[in-house]
């Protein structure tokens, strides 16, 4: 049963961040999600990336942050630090879906999340650096042009504590924390790579059941290197490399390498046959 008015999304805005894109766009075909596929992108991704990416969404959707002159968006513009905050704030406008889960391009989904739907906005996973924060890299929510258009004036008035859509959409949802706990998601639904080496005996018990994983933080999948002839990830010893943190990058790119790679192996060719 497919639900059309239901999507997941993401957001990539240049074509580095389309490679975790595309292997959360797969990793939810991989596990037959129910729901609609949908990436936000910006001008600067290229033609081509374009193309790989409707192969895996059913909807790419260009936003643009210079779009228009009025005074809030202005008022926005003062503040370069927010632009990525900007862009994924455009999920609120996608309002032919009732309801939308937004995950970050640096997420992987391990099996079937469609349960996510059953619950309201906002919810989201608990941020392992301050639990009273949720994280924003995995949220449900409704699009609406009335939360936008709200969302872009708090941005105006208030700017972000931490600079980015993280402190904007915790402002904005501030009572997240206290209010209902039916808008918690089990951290299983976000696990963050590094929680898994701040809290080894818990991720030992729990780990296990683990949903979705966030590789949060400077050092993306996509930064590592990974050897296609052993199909290990090569890491120098100083990142942190845990068992478990390695074989979740592993999935990555075994995702990656099998489903991704040939996609854009096949753009290049027809690239330079043209
Ligand atoms: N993002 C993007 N381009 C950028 C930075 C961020 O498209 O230059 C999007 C992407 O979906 C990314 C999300 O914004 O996953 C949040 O940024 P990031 O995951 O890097 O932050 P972290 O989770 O490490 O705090
Ligand atoms: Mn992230």
């Amino acid at each position: 049963m497919s639900v059309t008015d239901q999507a997941f999304v993401t957001l990539a805005t240049d074509d580095v961040y389309c490679r975790g894109a595309l292997v959360l766009g797969q990793s939810l075909r991989n596990h037959t999600t129910s729901r609609k596929l949908a990436v936000l992108i910006t001008p600067g991704v290229s033609s081509g990336m374009r193309s790989v990416l409707r192969s895996v969404f059913d909807e790419v959707i260009e936003v643009d942050a210079l779009d228009s002159a009025d005074s809030v968006r202005l008022a926005l513009l003062q503040r370069p630090e927010l632009g990525v905050t900007f862009t994924k704030l455009h999920c609120w406008t996608l309002t032919h879906y009732s309801k939308c889960v937004f995950m970050d391009a640096d997420t992987l989904v391990l099996c079937n999340v469609d349960e996510l739907f059953d619950r309201e906005e906002f919810s989201a996973a608990p941020d392992s650096g301050w639990p009273d924060c949720f994280n924003s890299g995995v949220f449900v929510f409704r699009p609406s042009l009335k939360t936008y258009n709200l969302l872009l004036q708090f941005a105006a008035e208030h700017g972000s504590f931490d600079g980015g859509d993280q402190g904007l959409l915790n402002s904005f949802f501030s009572n997240w924390a206290t209010a209902d706990i039916g808008k918690h998601l089990p951290f299983i639904y976000n696990l963050s790579s590094s929680a898994v080496y701040t809290y080894v005996p818990a991720f030992n018990h729990f780990g296990r059941d683990a949903k979705v994983v966030h590789f949060l933080g400077a050092t993306k999948p996509w930064n590592y290197k990974y050897n296609l002839q052993t199909k290990r990830v090569m890491h120098d010893g100083t990142t942190s490399g845990s068992f478990h943190q390695l074989s979740f990058l592993a999935l990555w790119w075994n995702i990656y390498s099998a489903s991704i790679l040939p996609l854009l192996e096949n753009l290049q060719k027809t690239e330079r046959s043209e």
